[in-house]
């Protein structure tokens, strides 16, 4: 679930590590941990809270070595203590095992142990790996791990070392990710690029199922079965300044004002104005099924389910196929017959989503195609779909997604328009719309011009304690977009509702103490907004409203107006989110919240 960084090399490792799960926290996370291996022995440093603890019980103490594993944790078994934070150890303490994930069997297998006489110190799914590579550690750390592996069930990214096998690293992985990093001076193995991009860009991924040795003279990969693999390295694109916070206070409002580059990055090269057709390679292998597909299924979790819920209405709009949009983690869960050629669009920022990969093997099991829409190269997610498009977008690391929001956005409208091209939708429509998505970055860029107006807005409403957001039809999952916003960097409660659904319940609550953000552009459903508003004006309710440009009529009724320039129905919601991003910024900023790490949250949720 969290973080891994490993070094073996000529550098001193602690500092490495240090560095590197710095670069992790944006993950969320709890305690954290590493372990040195000084050629002798093994030394440890554990502690509760953010990386800087662990740098303070770290001052004065030498901890010198060339191998090292560092981890941080997000509880999923055991509260957040010092115990129960990485590395785990044998009895002996000579063993050191890092894990991200839940071993599913760890309560058979923690029995039995115990039975053996082994005792436990933590209440980890995790300590049980450390136990049983230790009992079948007999100078093969390789083997023990594999071995292991065929014992346990569930997910895990682990690395381990021992006492006794000095200068290796073994790490294995099963639906959590490990990536190689391949310098000149070591070698490097994490759960996530960004921990080791300072000191290399080339990486080899790990696949599920698969281990390997890390030694300071290079690595060998094997599967499970111990067969061999050979794999090149490839080099990443991210480099360390995306990681920086370039003058901003938070990630959070720096990837906010991202959002006119990392557009433009989702559009780049994609577009033919004259055809009036996206052209998307990622996608070309499926391309003679997808252009004559009738049924698509969106599948994702979060701020990405409501990406989903508004390509829903784009491809409503732009082609012949029937769409549904479902929660990742309720898709598995449900009967589906699908129709011959059936898609499957997953999407998820980090590609590992546990929820978005199990759905999408349930998908597959049944026969449908896979499309992915992910921001991280090489994630499972890219890997486990027949084509895709990537976002293109950079690191994301505020745990509360945006860029990525509105690149998705981007995209699916991409993917629809490319579709509906190729069925019914006629030239004059293509050309107009890729017109309007050009125009995009520009549009995002005059709202943003406007963040001190939301901030001041913000100011004015950040000590309500609960907010209602409406809107309609492609705004509709802007609302609820808005609402999550809100909720998850402000921790004020609010709920996002469909504008018509007023009448049948939310409009109880309605009183002087209970703003609505009201996302009313002017498109086909503006007439049915401006009623909603004015039921909610007349029983006191302080309403915010997102309006386009020179809209005088709303301007009059709203206590407050944010504008956002006039667009296309179904490009609106690109910029409607946009408002509602600053707003739960600011909101979270004046109640001086952790806004980059709220609490309780994690940025990738490689765990069901
Ligand atoms: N399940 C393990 C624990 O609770 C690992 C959690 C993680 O991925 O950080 O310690």
């Amino acid at each position: 679930m969290c973080g891994i960084v490993c070094y073996i090399g000529e550098k001193s490792a602690k500092q490495i590590l240090i560095e590197g799960l710095k670069q992790l926290e944006y993950r969320g996370y709890d305690s954290a941990g590493i372990a040195v291996h000084n050629g002798d022995r093994i030394e440890y440093c554990k502690a509760v809270g953010k990386i800087t603890e662990l740098e303070a019980k770290l001052n004065g103490r030498k901890m010198e070595g060339h191998t090292g594993i560092g981890h941080t944790r997000w509880a999923t078994h055991g509260e957040p203590t010092e115990i129960n934070a990485h590395p785990h150890m044998d009895q002996e303490k000579k063993l050191f095992v890092i894990h991200n994930g839940i071993i599913e069997n760890y309560y058979n297998l923690k029995k039995k142990l115990e039975k053996d006489g082994v005792v436990f110190v933590s209440d980890t799914d995790t300590e049980v790996l450390a136990h049983m590579i230790a009992r079948y550690f007999d100078g093969d750390l390789n083997k023990a791990v594999r071995t292991v592996m065929s014992e346990v069930e569930g997910t895990f990214g682990i690395a381990v070392i021992h006492q006794d096998a000095p200068g290796e690293i073994v790490i294995a992985r099963r639906g959590s990710p490990l990536v190689i990093g391949v310098s000149d001076n070591g070698y490097f193995a994490a759960s996530d690029v960004s921990a080791m991009v300072r000191y290399t860009k080339k990486v080899v991924h790990l696949k599920d199922n698969e281990l390997a040795t890390l030694t300071r003279d290079g690595f060998a990969i094997s599967t499970a079965q111990a067969k061999r693999v050979e794999r090149d390295t490839e080099t990443v694109e991210w480099s360390a300044g995306d990681t920086d916070l370039n003058g901003f206070p938070h990630f959070m409002l720096k990837e906010i004002f991202e959002q006119p580059s990392t557009i433009e990055n989702a559009i780049r090269g994609r577009l033919e104005p004259g055809e009036g057709v996206p052209k998307l390679g990622g996608i070309m292998p499926v391309w003679e099924k997808l252009k004559s597909c009738r049924h698509i299924v969106i599948v994702a979790c979060g701020t990405s389910y409501y990406a989903g819920y508004v390509g829903r209405y784009c491809f409503e709009k732009l082609t012949e196929v029937d769409v549904e949009i479902e929660l990742a983690s309720e898709f598995r869960y449900r009967k589906f017959n699908f129709p011959p050629n059936t898609f499957i669009i997953a999407l998820s920022q980090s590609g590992e989503t546990a929820d978005t990969l199990a759905a999408i093997k349930e998908a597959r099991r049944k026969g449908a195609s896979l499309l992915g829409i992910v921001n991280v190269v090489g994630s499972s997610i890219a890997r486990e779909t027949d084509a895709g498009v990537y976002n293109h977008a950079g690191p994301e690391i505020g745990v509360a997604s945006t860029k990525i929001f509105t690149s998705q956005l981007t995209i699916l409208t991409l993917i629809a328009l490319l579709i509906g091209r190729h069925q019914t939708l006629p030239l004059t429509e293509g050309t107009e719309a890729i017109r309007e998505i050009m125009a995009l970055p520009d549009r995002v860029q005059r709202i943003l011009a406007q963040a001190n107006h939301i901030q001041a807005v913000a100011e004015k409403y950040h000590k309500y304690p609960n907010w209602l957001f409406i809107g309609r039809k492609f705004n509709y999952p802007i609302a609820m977009e808005g609402a999550l916003k809100l909720k998850e960097v402000s921790y004020i409660h609010a709920e996002g509702y469909a504008a018509g659904e007023m009448k049948h319940g939310p409009i109880a609550l309605i009183n002087p103490d209970m703003p609505t953000v009201a996302i009313a552009p002017k498109d086909d459903m503006y007439d049915k907004m401006v009623n909603n508003i004015q039921e909610i004006k007349s029983r006191k309710g302080p309403v915010i409203a997102i309006i386009t440009e020179g809209d005088e009529r709303l301007k009059k009724i709203a206590d407050d107006v944010i504008e956002v320039p006039p667009s296309l129905d179904f490009l609106y919601p690109v910029l409607t989110v946009i408002p509602c991003q600053l707003l739960a910024y600011y909101c979270a900023d004046f109640l001086k919240r952790d806004i980059d790490k709220p609490r309780n949250l994690a940025k990738s949720v490689t765990v069901e």
